[in-house]
C-alpha cells in the first residue's frame, strides 16, 4: 500500500498497503501466548440487528474487527482465527453458502493460501567495483535487497551492470529497453515509473497516469524474463511517489510471499533498490551523465548502456512457512448460476506495529480494511434479503493483501469461480468515513465499462463519478482488484469522493491528507468521534446497485480500448470450455 485517491481507500493504497509492515509470525521475538479458541471468545454479531448496509451495522462490524482483541488481524498470526471465525459466522447467519469445494469434494469457507516468510539476516553490503576500485554500500540506509528464491543463501559475484532505462518491454508500443543485450549473469539498473512520467507527453504509457510498466513489481518481473542475475531500481522520490524511508522500512524487514511450486526460482536471484545518492554515485563512477541518459530512456529507440561497473553481494536468508486463508461465500444464482459477480475486500492488516508515543502497538486497521470487510458482509446481507438472482453473487475476503496482494494473487492463480464466467468484480479497500460526498472517485478511470454502471447508479443519488486526483501514483495496481484484472475480469475500484457535502473538496483533501500522514498504517487507524460512515454506506448502495443490475441481466462488462487487461479477457474467454 497506499494516498488521497479514490478517497481514503486510495489513500490506503497509494503508499502500498505493504509499505509499513508489522511483526510477522516468523519474527523471532513474537513469543506470544497461543490464540484463544474462537468459540470461547466469539464476539457477538450485533451488527446483524441493524438494517442491511446501514451505518449502524457497518460501525458495529468495524468496532469488532478493529478491536484490540483482533490484534490488528495479521495474516497467519493470532488475529487471523478470530477474524475468519467472525466473517464465517456472519456469512452463515445471513444465509450465504460456503464457496470453496476442495479436491475431495468437501465444501467450506476457506481457500488455503500457503505463505512463506523470508528475512535477510546478514544486512549485506552491496559491493560495486569500478575503475576507481570497490565501494561497499550499506544495507538499509543506502540499499535494500532481498531474494524471492526460497534458499538459505544467494550469491552474485562480479556481475556486469547494465543501465536499461525504465526496463520496459512493451511489444504493443514497439518499445524494448533490453534491445540487443543478453542479460544472463548481468545486473539491470532501472528507473522507477514509466517513460511518460514527468514528460507531459503520452507515448502510450498513459501520459500522467502510471501504467503497470511503471510499478516496481513489473520491473523485477521483466528483468526475470530477461534472465538477469539481479535488478536494482534507482530511487527517485517523485516518480516513486514515496520517500526512501518507505522503501527502506518495507524492504529491510521480513517479507511474505506465496509458497510457489518452483520455490521462487523463476524470479531473479537478487531484487532491490538503491537510494538516490547511491544511484547518482554509480553513474558518476561509470563516467555517465544520468540526466542525459534518463532523457534518452524517455525516448523511443532507447538502447541499454553498459556501466563498466560490476556488482557482488552475498545474502543470508531465513525462511518459515505458514498457511493463511481467503474466506469465500456465495449466493447461488438461478438461471445463470454458472456466471458470477464478485465482491472482495482484504481482511488482513499489519498486526503489531512500532508503538506510538503512548505505547499502543496494535495496528487496528479500522479504516484499512475493517470498513471494507464490513461492507462485504453487509452487501451479502442485502443480496441474501433480495432472494436468488439469475446469476450467482460471491463474496471474497482476501488474506495477506498487506504483504503484497498475496491472497488475491493466489486466488487469481486458483480461481474458485472460473475467470471466463466471472462477469465483473468490485473491490473495497477503505470506505468513506468523512460523510456524504457529491462525487465518487474511480481508480483506473476509463479502463472498463463497470464504471458506466456506477455512473448510472450514482445519478440516482445525484452524484457523479470522478477521476482519481493522483493517477501518476498507479493506485489501480495496488489493491486486490488488480489480480482480478490480470486474469481479465473487468474490475471496479472506487470510493468516497473528494467533494464532501459538508466542506467540499477543501475539507475532503484535508481529511485524506491527515489520514495518510497521521493514521495510515499506524496504531491509531482506529474509530474516532469524527467518523461519519454514512458516506461509505452511500457508496455501498452504489456497489450493490451495480452488482444487482449485473446479477439480474445477461450483461457482460468489457475492458475499454487501450486497457492493458483486455487481452487477458479475450484469452480466458477463448480458452474457456464452451
Ligand atoms: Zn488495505
Amino acid at each position: 500500500m497506499r494516498l488521497t485517491l479514490a478517497f481514503a481507500a486510495a489513500a490506503v493504497v497509494l503508499a502500498g498497503c505493504g509499505a509499513m509492515r508489522a511483526v510477522l509470525p516468523g519474527d523471532a521475538n513474537t513469543g506470544r501466548a497461543p490464540a484463544r479458541t474462537a468459540v470461547e471468545a466469539a464476539p457477538s454479531l450485533a451488527a446483524l440487528s441493524y438494517p442491511p448496509l446501514s451505518p449502524n451495522a457497518l460501525m458495529e462490524h468495524v468496532r469488532v474487527l478493529s478491536s484490540d482483541e483482533f490484534e490488528g488481524r495479521l495474516a497467519g498470526a493470532r488475529g487471523e482465527a478470530m477474524t475468519l471465525d467472525y466473517i464465517e459466522r456472519a456469512f452463515s447467519a445471513i444465509g450465504v453458502q460456503p464457496g470453496v469445494v476442495s479436491s475431495s469434494g468437501m465444501v467450506g469457507w476457506r481457500q488455503p493460501v500457503p505463505l512463506v516468510t523470508s528475512r535477510v539476516t546478514n544486512a549485506p553490503t552491496l559491493d560495486i567495483a569500478g575503475a576507481d576500485g570497490v565501494r561497499a554500500y550499506t544495507f538499509g540506509a543506502q540499499h535494500v535487497i532481498w531474494t524471492k528464491h526460497m534458499e538459505a543463501s544467494v550469491n552474485v559475484a562480479d556481475a556486469e551492470m547494465v543501465f536499461v532505462g525504465f526496463g520496459v518491454v512493451a511489444p504493443e508500443l514497439n518499445w524494448n529497453d533490453y534491445q540487443g543485450v543478453d542479460m544472463r549473469g548481468r545486473v539491470a539498473v532501472i528507473l522507477i515509473n514509466d517513460p511518460d512520467f514527468g514528460t507531459g507527453q503520452d507515448r502510450g504509457f498513459g501520459g500522467r497516469a502510471m501504467t503497470y510498466y511503471g510499478r516496481w513489481s513489473y520491473k523485477f518481473e521483466e528483468a526475470a524474463r530477461q534472465g538477469a542475475a539481479g535488478a536494482i531500481i534507482i530511487h527517485e522520490t517523485e516518480p516513486a511517489a514515496y520517500p526512501w524511508a518507505v522503501v527502506e522500512n518495507s524492504n529491510s524487514v521480513a517479507k511474505q510471499d506465496i509458497l510457489r511450486p518452483d520455490r521462487g526460482m523463476s524470479r531473479i536471484p537478487i531484487e532491490g533498490w538503491v537510494n538516490n545518492a547511491v544511484g547518482m554515485d554509480l553513474f558518476a563512477r561509470a563516467g555517465l551523465d544520468f540526466a542525459a541518459l534518463k532523457a534518452r530512456a524517455q525516448t523511443p529507440g532507447f538502447r541499454p548502456v553498459p556501466m563498466n561497473l560490476r556488482m557482488s553481494v552475498s545474502l543470508q536468508n531465513e525462511l518459515s512457512e505458514a498457511v493463511s486463508y481467503n474466506v469465500i461465500g456465495v449466493l447461488p444464482g438461478r438461471s445463470r448460476a454458472g456466471e458470477t459477480i464478485l465482491y472482495s475486500a482484504h481482511w488482513d492488516h499489519l498486526g503489531r506495529c512500532p508503538p506510538d508515543p503512548d505505547g499502543d502497538d496494535i495496528c487496528n486497521g479500522a479504516l484499512d480494511n475493517a470498513t471494507g470487510v464490513a461492507g462485504l458482509i453487509e452487501l451479502a446481507r442485502r443480496f441474501a434479503n433480495d432472494g436468488r438472482q439469475e446469476r450467482s453473487v460471491a463474496f471474497v475476503a482476501f488474506t495477506a493483501e498487506e504483504q503484497g496482494l498475496l491472497g488475491s494473487e493466489y486466488y487469481a492463480a486458483h480461481p474458485v469461480f472460473p475467470a471466463a464466467r466471472t462477469v465483473g468484480a468490485i473491490n473495497m479497500d477503505g470506505l468513506n468515513i468523512y460523510g456524504p460526498a457529491r462525487n465518487i472517485v474511480v481508480v483506473g478511470y476509463g479502463k472498463n465499462t463497470m464504471q458506466d454502471l456506477l455512473a448510472t447508479a450514482a445519478q440516482t443519488q445525484g452524484r457523479v463519478i470522478a477521476q482519481e486526483p493522483f493517477p501518476e501514483r498507479g493506485s489501480y495496481y495496488r489493491s486486490d482488484h488488480f489480480n482480478f484484472a490480470r486474469i481479465g475480469i473487468p474490475s471496479l475500484y472506487a470510493g468516497g469522493g473528494i467533494d464532501l457535502v459538508n466542506g467540499g473538496e477543501e475539507r475532503g483533501r484535508a481529511l485524506q491528507n491527515a489520514y495518510v500522514s497521521e493514521r495510515y498504517h499506524k496504531p491509531n487507524d482506529e474509530i474516532t468521534e469524527d467518523w461519519d460512515i454514512t458516506g461509505g454506506a452511500q457508496d455501498l448502495q452504489l456497489f450493490y446497485e451495480v452488482g444487482r443490475v449485473l446479477a439480474s441481466s445477461d450483461q457482460w462488462p468489457v475492458w475499454n480500448a487501450g486497457a492493458e487487461f483486455a487481452a487477458a479477457r479475450e484469452a480466458s474467454m477463448r480458452s474457456a470450455p464452451q
